[in-house]
């Protein structure tokens, strides 16, 4: 992916180095230290998350598992600043997103997190590479760089024939694959994903996995991901499973 987007990660991080023993680096990427959330319907409140700690690693693919209903959804949404949780902080790239200002939050969620929604969220109105090429031009790029890179990001997803589709135009496959494009359009250093691969046939899951991991890997960016797939499991290097609305576990696949 050719890099034509400005992007400076606070300056602690930028020359934090992995150790030399593969430690993981001191600070993590995401960090949620002892998040609850309550929803309140009606008269009833229901206990969605209790006290999760969560820790993801810079440069890791990490995946959050459990049964429908554990909370994974809420969890990487709060995460990723889209909800405030009850209780709790979270990190991410060593700020803490859940002190900061509605339009501060904006901006870091900007610059810093691609999401990819469970139900893609694309404009209807847009075609493909306008759905694409929006990510960047509010991010400040031009028109013109803008479309360029859209078209590239299409091409990595296997879409570029599909660049003047509108959504209702295509099929859960390439909607999802044009979620994924747009996400991450910019190269955010987190790439936050709720089941991205749900949608698509064994060939395409495996490129998209493949893309995230080699993003991750080659360009240090962190990749959290909700997931039923065991496909993606083979690629991962950590995995945190959830239960209830608390952590029941972790395993990391790296050793
Ligand atoms: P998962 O993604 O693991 O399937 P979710 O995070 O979507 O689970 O939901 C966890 C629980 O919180 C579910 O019981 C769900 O019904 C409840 N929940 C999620 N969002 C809301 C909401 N906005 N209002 C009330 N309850 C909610
Ligand atoms: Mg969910």
């Amino acid at each position: 992916m050719t890099a034509q987007i400005d992007f400076n990660p606070p300056s602690k991080f930028r020359h934090t180095k992995v150790q030399e023993n593969n430690a993981p680096d001191v600070l993590p990427a995401i960090a949620a230290h002892d998040v609850s959330m309550s929803f309140q319907t009606g008269k009833q409140t229901f206990q969605a998350l209790q006290q999760v700690n969560l820790k993801v690693s810079r440069g890791d693919v990490h995946l959050l598992m459990g049964p429908s209903g554990s909370g994974k959804t809420t969890l990487l949404s709060i995460l990723a600043g889209i909800l405030t949780p009850t209780e709790g902080r979270v990190e991410l790239l060593g700020q803490e997103i859940t002190r900061l200002s509605r339009s501060k939050l904006a901006q870091f969620r900007l610059n810093h997190i691609g999401f990819i929604f469970q139900g893609f969220n694309l404009f209807p109105a847009l075609n493909a590479l306008e759905n694409v090429a929006l990510a960047l031009t509010v991010k400040g790029v031009s028109e013109r760089t803008a479309r360029l890179e859209a078209m590239n990001l299409l091409e990595q997803v296997g879409l570029a024939d599909r660049a003047k589709n509108m959504p209702k135009e295509m099929s859960g496959g390439q909607k999802q694959r044009v979620a994924i494009a747009r996400a991450l359009a910019g190269q955010p250093p987190l790439i936050m994903a709720d089941e991205p691969t749900a949608a698509l046939d064994s060939h395409n899951g495996h490129a998209v996995i493949e893309l995230l991991r080699r993003l991750a890997k080659e360009n240090d960016h962190t990749v959290l991901m909700v997931t039923h797939d065991p496909r993606i499991v083979d690629v991962a290097d950590q995995v945190t499973y959830l239960e209830d609305g608390m952590i029941k576990g972790g395993k990391n696949l790296k050793l």
